[in-house]
């Protein structure tokens, strides 16, 4: 007999109260700049974010005997804290049975290209620490009775490494993270928006200008203050204010165009993830895993109303449209070559090209696709259903038992989705490209790292739960550079404060441009020319756009009052951040780049050409990838303009090569700490 979960749990798990912060600490030290006194705070590490990633970074640091600052712009904002899905994924070695190849498994990671193979095997073999960790501050992560590790098989993941706490696995990874960071007294700064990199005459980076709005006072109403640090870690999350479609929280801003701006080497800004979830207008969530396993109904509502069951426009049989949601479950990233065959990226492309009709795409759970019964379906999703005893009559049963938590989430948040349909869409959703870093997580800024979605090391394809697993294991090893370095908080000429506290206010004090009209722009060329369904011949046009777009901000500034003075800098860079992917997009296809990972490239002279049952799809003829973009990775920088470099990946010795006595020396000596830019 199943065993009904009773509500108290699936309470727990779903309404996470996060821990009181204390107010940020008093400011002793200033600068006077035109008037205005600006707060300076000096510290060994300087943390930017308090996602999972930049949480586990200061714990470990801290651990470490460092002395650390955690700035953040909202300490319980971003996606770790804020996003999810059904099951939301953490992947790491397989943990149950027989255990796992890490030369495998950094292959999987690693999988769809344009990741450096260093980075995917000190992801697999960092995977089991940093999970332990989680495990020791008390993730409940779910285990048989044996302590085994509940896993399931998740996207890009033909083994089954996938673990979840439910649909907040993140949140409670960051619950767990900042309690212990509570516990250790790190000092975090909780209204503090870094918004300008503090870079020093010999190019290293001395910490950040943000607007940190406890320490502002009536001397310095745009809340401008300096941070100087011994080490600055970016750990601020994804853009997810780049795309109108996304289904990122809100105010993810990310810190991609403020690094851009500093000069530091970004890379792979090509590759992003796109899939269904609820927008933003509404709640952000992503739809995966059980939400379409239970196989709700599709359909679009036009303005008078009328309902479509569309998918049957597309596919052959009610039998293959019903799969095909149903493998959204595990293959949810749009992936162009799925589109091809009747696969499951078809529903992404119908959806997308339903909604550019103007019509509101939904789920229903209360009712079966219509014509459609429980026996049509293929093998593998018929033998899943019946493995998890949900053979039942409607959707909304067969997700009451599977997945409970994936009902009470979204009543949480508003919708009762046992009683009435859901708006959704195909949004963006990660950033797999960003500052690109060795395997310790070092910029190629001295005194720069990164770590979490921020860095540019995910890749084209990602199994689900590597991003979390990235974000871990790349704490606990720029945490351990960290402690091999010792930096501390720095002495540094006020010359160097004075001209960067300068520029940082006029910034603030604002200028001509709408954040909001640039916020319009911005976004909505993001998802119409460089979204999952990507024109190649316009691409050159929406750069073209944006290269004016970004010269008119930063020549006239962005209208701001002082009391939101951060927002001058966010469009600012935003702008700088949507030239660079349409510019890296722009040289991937002159050089002949094909659809791959998130993107299909569309194209009239392209090879291959989706089929639908009654619809025509000459529109999507798209590129294929070529293989050699597989084994590089394309890096830009700014110094006024963007060059590009292709960049080979980074291979790395035969771990079979690698012995006790020969490899203990590095280790004792520190030598294992200096692969990576030469600084
Ligand atoms: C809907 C959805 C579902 C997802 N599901 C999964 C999944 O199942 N498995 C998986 O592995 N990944 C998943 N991801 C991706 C994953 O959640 C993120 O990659 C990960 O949480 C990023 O963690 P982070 O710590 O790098 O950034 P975040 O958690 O976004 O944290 C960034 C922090 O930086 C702060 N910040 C931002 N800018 C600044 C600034 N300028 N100054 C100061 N502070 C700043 C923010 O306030 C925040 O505290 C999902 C993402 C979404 C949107």
């Amino acid at each position: 007999m199943p065993i009904e979960v009773p509500q108290a749990i699936l309470d727990a798990l779903t309404r996470v109260d996060m821990p009181a912060l204390p107010e940020s600490p008093a400011i002793s030290e200033s600068i006077t700049i035109d008037s205005v006194h600006l707060p300076i705070l000096r510290t060994g590490v300087l943390i930017i974010g308090s996602g999972a990633a930049g949480l586990r970074a200061a714990v470990e640091a801290n651990r470490a005997g460092l002395e650390v600052t955690v700035a953040t712009m909202s300490p319980f904002g971003g996606t770790s804290a804020c996003s999810g899905s059904d099951k939301q994924t953490l992947h790491t070695a397989g943990t149950s049975n027989r255990g796992d190849n890490f030369v495998r498994l950094a292959s999987d990671i690693g999988a769809g290209g344009a990741m450096d193979l260093d980075q995917a095997y000190v992801e697999a073999v960092g995977s089991i620490g940093a999970f332990a960790g989680l495990q020791y501050l008390g993730l409940p992560l779910p285990t048989d009775r044996f302590g085994a590790v509940l896993r399931y098989q998740t996207d890009h993941d033909d083994v089954g490494r996938a673990t979840s706490c439910g649909p907040r696995t993140s949140r409670l990874m960051v619950k767990v993270l900042a309690e212990e960071a509570l516990r250790l007294g790190i000092p975090i700064r909780r209204r503090c928006e870094a918004v300008q990199l503090i870079i020093a005459a010999d190019g290293a980076c001395l910490g950040c200008i943000a607007v940190d709005r406890e320490a502002g006072a009536a001397s310095n109403p745009h809340g401008l203050c300096v941070l100087l640090a011994g080490a600055t870690v970016l750990a601020t999350g994804g853009p997810g204010e780049l795309y109108r479609d996304s289904v990122y929280p809100r105010h993810c801003y990310g810190s991609l165009g403020m690094a851009i701006e500093a000069g530091v080497a970004v890379c792979n800004l090509t590759e992003s993830q796109f899939g269904i979830g609820t927008r933003r207008q509404e709640f952000p969530w992503n739809l995966s895993g059980t939400y379409v396993q239970v196989v709700p109904r599709v359909f679009s509502r036009d303005g008078a109303g009328v309902e479509r069951e569309f998918l049957m426009d597309w596919y052959r049989t009610p039998r293959e449209a019903a799969s095909n949601v149903f493998r959204k479950g595990y293959q949810w990233p749009f992936h162009a070559s799925r589109m091809l065959g009747f696969g499951s990226s078809l529903v992404d492309l119908a959806i997308h090209h339903e909604s550019r009709l103007g019509r509101t795409v939904c789920l229903d759970f209360t009712r079966n696709p219509t014509g459609w019964t429980l026996d049509q379906l293929d093998d593998d999703a018929r033998s899943y259903l019946a493995n998890n005893e949900a053979l039942l009559a409607t959707p909304i049963e067969r997700l009451r038992r599977m997945n409970p938590l994936a009902i009470e989430l979204y009543r949480m948040h508003g919708s009762d989705i046992a009683r009435e349909p859901l708006p959704f869409n195909v949004n963006n959703q990660h950033m797999n490209g960003g500052v690109e870093v060795d395997t310790w997580g070092r910029s190629s800024i001295p005194g720069l790292y990164a770590l979490g979605e921020v860095a540019g090391t995910h890749g084209v394809t990602r199994p689900g739960g590597a991003a979390l697993n990235a974000g871990q294991v790349m704490g606990v090893r720029v945490a351990r550079h960290l402690a091999q370095q010792r930096p501390q908080r720095p002495e540094v000429p006020l010359v160097t404060v004075q001209a960067a506290a300068r520029a940082a206010l006029a910034i603030a004090r604002g200028g001509q441009a709408s954040a909001l009209t640039l916020r319009d722009e911005i976004q909505a060329r993001m998802s119409d020319y460089a979204g999952f369904i990507c024109p190649v011949g316009e691409i050159a046009g929406a750069k073209a756009a944006a290269v004016g777009l970004r010269s008119r901000v930063l020549a006239s500034g962005i209208a701001v009052t002082p009391e939101r003075s951060a927002e001058a800098f966010r469009w600012r860079h935003q702008a700088l951040l949507s030239e660079a992917v349409l510019t890296a997009l722009d040289a991937y296809v002159q050089s002949g780049g094909g659809s791959r990972g998130a993107r299909a490239y569309c194209d009239p002279s392209g090879t291959k050409v989706p089929e639908a049952r009654s619809v025509d799809c000459a529109a999507w003829r798209f590129r294929e990838e070529r293989p050699e973009h597989r084994r590089e990775k394309l890096t830009l920088r700014w110094h006024g303009a963007f060059s590009l470099t292709r960049t080979p990946l980074r291979g790395m010795e035969d771990p079979a090569r690698i012995f006790f006595e020969k490899n203990w020396a590095p280790y004792l000596t520190g030598a294992v700490y200096g692969d990576g830019f030469a600084h």
